[in-house]
């Protein structure tokens, strides 16, 4: 009992240390996209960013999904984030390139209900 649940904790731990490759991300990129029946061109990075972002390319109308280091890691956090941005382009958050705060403050606040609870307002 002691040595198993001391083997389960150090499994754990490497599961954490060897980053992106113990889920399939593009699997769950997909998967999300679909329940948001999205048919749009969108490109998933997973790059050493700081922090994820989603940004329209406006030249061919394409979209690029930039995960962060630390949302790739984890599954859970994973399939937040990609829900997250992925909301952000269903709604039309990245079409327009400027902003009021209050605008801002709506789109990230649904994106998060989204995220969360797949609220859709
Ligand atoms: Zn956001």
């Amino acid at each position: 009992m002691e040595y198993s649940k001391r083997l389960q904790k150090k499994q754990g731990l490497f599961r954490v240390l060897e980053k992106s490759s113990d889920f399939r991300h593009e699997e769950i990129f997909s998967e999300e996209k679909k329940n948001l029946d999205l048919n749009k061109n969108i490109k998933l990075e997973l790059k050493n960013y700081k922090d994820s972002f989603t940004l329209k390319r406006f030249n061919d109308n394409s979209y690029i999904i930039g995960i962060s280091d630390d949302d790739q890691r984890d599954e859970k956090l994973f399939r937040k984030t990609v829900k997250h941005e992925l909301y952000h382009i269903f709604k039309g958050d990245c079409d327009k390139e400027e902003f009021t705060i209050l605008e801002g403050f709506w789109k990230e606040t649904r994106a998060r209900l989204y995220e969360n609870y797949s609220i859709k307002l």
